[in-house]
């Protein structure tokens, strides 16, 4: 039986066992998630294991990225289920702070990306990144792991942060995992505990198109046909509204134009009060 990882509250506490292990010569991976935690955050964790010594997952709903009107209040808080996961995939410690630990009276800064962090998420939740990128900066810097797991279901954050990283001189290695999915090819979320069975349903259209469109391109078709198609393919299927689908460069997450060039068809759409993200290669 593995063991429950420790439990973390504090920066200063966080800082004193990485030090601890640092002195027995002992690597670190940190996994940032906001817990809910479901198979697609505990492949990140079997990652993290390969990588390092030691594995820290933190476990933090972040203020600071949700939107006023956005699920802040309602995202689920599972501490007790989180930590009995992380024990399974033997993780060595959990870093769960409060928000007035992370966010002490008086906190004054922000942190803000340029162009990456404009498109597609960023275009339709003003605030997200740099509330995002605030609390990653606050963690790598607290924690230095040799190396930090995020999940490509997340791909334009993936992208951001190597950007922040490099640019902030932050000494840690920026590793992503692939997207785990349900059978039918639903991308793992925890708001996928937000959808009644009937929206569950309906939920998986949002892979399919960008899929589809996925395949498009691949075989040489026009990326905003193969984008228009999908939004329609989405709504048809039940989805309220879509926020975009786009086909855009995996690096600069420039607008791509033309087939033939590296790309990624990237969707967000909402299916009542839920809004799903996914994306597909086109490799
Ligand atoms: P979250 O708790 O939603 O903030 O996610 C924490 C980390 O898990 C992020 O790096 C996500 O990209 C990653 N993640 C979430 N869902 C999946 C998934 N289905 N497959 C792989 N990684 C995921």
């Amino acid at each position: 039986m593995p063991n429950d990882p420790i439990i973390i509250r504090t920066v200063a506490d966080l800082r004193a066992h990485v030090a601890d292990w640092r002195r027995d010569g002992q690597t670190i991976a940190l996994v940032p998630t906001m817990g809910a935690l479901h198979d697609g955050h505990l492949s990140l964790m079997r990652l993290a294991k390969g990588q390092a010594d030691r594995v820290i997952a933190s476990i933090f709903v972040n203020p600071a990225q949700f939107g006023p009107g956005e699920d802040y209040e309602r995202y689920p808080r599972t501490e007790a289920e989180d930590v009995a996961r992380l024990a399974t995939v033997d993780v060595d410690a959990a870093f769960v702070p409060t928000a007035r630990e992370m966010y002490p009276e008086g906190f004054a800064t922000r942190v803000h990306i340029e162009r990456l962090g404009d498109v597609l998420c960023g275009a339709h939740r003003p605030g997200h990144f740099d509330g995002m990128a605030l609390v990653v900066v606050k963690l790598l810097t607290s924690a230095l792991p040799d190396v930090a797991i995020f999940g490509e279901k997340d791909y334009q954050q993936l992208q951001i942060i190597r950007r922040f990283t490099a640019d902030l001189n932050i000494p840690v290695r920026i590793m992503g995992g692939p997207i785990e999915r349900e059978a039918d090819g639903l991308a793992l979320s925890s708001r996928n505990r937000y959808l009644s069975p009937e929206q569950r349903q309906i939920a998986v259209a949002l892979s399919v198109a960008l899929k589809a469109a996925r395949d498009a391109v691949k075989a040489g078709g026009d990326p905003s046909e193969a984008s228009a198609k999908a939004r329609e393919d989405i709504v048809k299927a039940g989805f309220d509204s879509v926020d975009y689908v786009e086909v855009r460069d995996p690096s600069s997450l420039e607008l791509v134009t033309e087939a033939g060039t590296p790309a990624r068809v990237f969707g967000a759409a909402r299916l009542g009060p839920t809004r799903l993200i996914d994306n597909w290669p086109v490799d």
